[in-house]
């Protein structure tokens, strides 16, 4: 297993500790985190796309593929990998970014099922990138473990079986293993039941986004660190330091996009929290096992996931409430302490081998929940205006696919991916404040209380009827 390398401690600046601080994932990546030159003034260009996280990369690079005589700007606040791209769990999952629901309205069930062909697919395509452009960024596609640590969670996993059976996925695509099978592949405490899928790979998040970002420089592409956008136009990107003229013009800021003028209400921003051990000793790996190092989540209503990470420590995350006052977005790593306490409770009850490890990185990030929780791929071809997100915490796939498919609707290319139902849909917007804040803290809490009360009783809270038109199926 490879070993993350630090940019040597004495050589690095003020700036690449503060980005180092954003989570671990950034803490371990070998290169120096200075930023990149800012947009140095006034500029034409081609293309230019707002956010250097992994919609605005993957836009750029299939672009950037498809036609080298493209001039491609991508323009990002801070750094790569600074938000949700540089944060999250790792788990590229075909957890498809949407509900069955919303996508079976245009193109009924069978609408739904290429939907999650497609990401079942997708995880393949970002692979084979990777290794074509030699991102070191521990993808491993071992397939991936839901556990049940109770009853009520195991009927949930039962019921999500047959809602996936019902749109497309076969016995091939996932099935229920048993607790002996759980315990040879890892050994996790207070599993109830469990299922397996083939269908997820593990990554390291940071660095995928940032070897996407340098591959996207090979192919010509310019990449503005510290070039914060304030306005995003027909013809043009309006950054601090100039406008940035465009013939096509991309919107790549996902849960950011709320700071942006007219776009106070299309997310939801919610927060997930993860924190990740030291680099574990083999006496510890002998007894957990996880040498297929498959990701794991739970079906608690505030589920938590972990992940055995390329420099084998554990990483695990956990959501919960922390919708912000006013709806902003801290700087730095954004930890809220009790979630991080519940995350560490989970560590030490379900991975006994790890009781002892030291927490060395401790971090948060806001991920998009549309109203419908269900991604967006909009071009307007007349406007030369995009936009993707509202990805609801599975963007690993999510943002791959809406890259390539914003390339061929820019290029105007006839492919399978514009039949997706996510192309041109548009959620409708979330309430206004305050009632979109009293509600996201409402159905937290309610859910919350939903998981104790299960794990007190033993039988389903039957108080998430309440909520249940607010929150995604399963
Ligand atoms: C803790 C956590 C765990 C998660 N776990 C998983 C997981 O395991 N699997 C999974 O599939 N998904 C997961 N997700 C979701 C996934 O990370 C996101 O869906 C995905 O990264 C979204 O990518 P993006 O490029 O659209 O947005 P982001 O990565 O947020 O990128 C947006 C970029 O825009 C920049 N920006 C913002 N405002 C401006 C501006 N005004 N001007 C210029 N730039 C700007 C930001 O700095 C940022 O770099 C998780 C998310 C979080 C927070």
């Amino acid at each position: 297993m490879a070993t993350a390398v630090d940019a040597p401690a004495a050589s690095r600046s003020a700036v690449d500790a503060r980005y180092r601080a954003v989570s671990g994932w950034l803490a371990g990546v070998p290169e120096p985190l200075d930023p990149r030159d800012p947009l140095p003034g006034e500029r034409r260009v081609d293309v230019a796309i707002a956010g250097g996280g992994l919609t605005g990369l993957w836009t750029a690079y299939c672009l950037a593929r498809a036609d080298p005589r493209l001039t491609i700007v991508v323009c990002e606040r801070d750094i790569v990998g600074y938000g949700a791209s540089g944060r999250n769990g790792g788990f590229q999952s075909a957890g498809m970014a949407g509900e069955a629901r919303v996508f079976s309205r245009a193109g009924g069930m069978e609408a739904v099922r290429r939907a999650e062909r497609a990401f079942m697919d997708g995880i393949d395509w970002v692979g084979a990138v990777v290794a074509e452009e030699g991102i070191e960024c521990g993808w491993h596609k071992g397939g991936a473990l839901r556990i049940a640590t109770s009853p009520t969670q195991a009927a949930r996993v039962e019921a999500g079986i047959a809602g996936r059976r019902a749109r497309g996925f076969t016995e091939a695509d996932v099935w229920e293993i048993s607790l002996e099978e759980l315990e040879r592949r890892v050994r996790f405490h207070g599993a109830v039941s469990a299922t397996y899928t083939p269908h997820c790979a593990r990554i390291d998040p940071a660095r995928l986004v940032r070897g996407l970002a340098r591959a996207c420089e090979r192919l010509g592409v310019v990449i503005h660190e510290q070039t914060p956008v304030t306005a995003v136009e027909r013809g043009r990107l309006v950054c601090a330091q100039g406008a940035l003229q465009a013939d096509v013009v991309i919107r790549a800021t996902e849960s950011f996009t709320r700071d942006l003028p007219g776009g106070r209400r299309r997310y939801l921003r919610l927060y997930s929290h993860m924190l990740q051990t030291e680099v574990l000793p083999p006496a510890v790996w002998d007894e957990l096992g996880w040498a297929g190092c498959e990701p794991i989540a739970d079906q608690r209503y505030h589920f938590f996931y972990a992940q055995r990470t390329m420099d084998d420590r554990i990483a695990i995350g956990g959501r919960g409430t922390s919708y912000h006052a006013g709806d902003r977005i801290r700087d730095g790593n954004d930890a809220d302490e009790a979630i991080m306490a519940r995350v560490e409770q989970a560590l030490r009850f379900h991975f006994p081998a790890a009781r002892d490890a030291a927490i060395e990185h401790r971090w948060g990030g806001a991920f998009a929940a549309p109203r419908d929780w269900s991604m967006s791929v909009v071009y307007d071809p007349r406007t030369g205006m995009g936009h993707a997100g509202g990805f609801a915490g599975h963007g690993l796939t999510g943002t791959s696919i809406a890259g390539r498919t914003l390339a061929d609707l820019v290029l105007g290319r006839d492919s399978d991916l514009l039949a997706l139902p996510w192309v041109g849909h548009e959620g409708r917007r979330w309430e206004p404040e305050p009632l979109r804040m009293v509600a996201a803290n409402a159905i937290s809490s309610i859910l919350l209380s939903a998981d104790r009360a299960e794990e007190r009783t033993g039988r389903p809270a039957r108080r998430v009827a309440l909520v249940r038109r607010f929150i995604p199926g399963r």
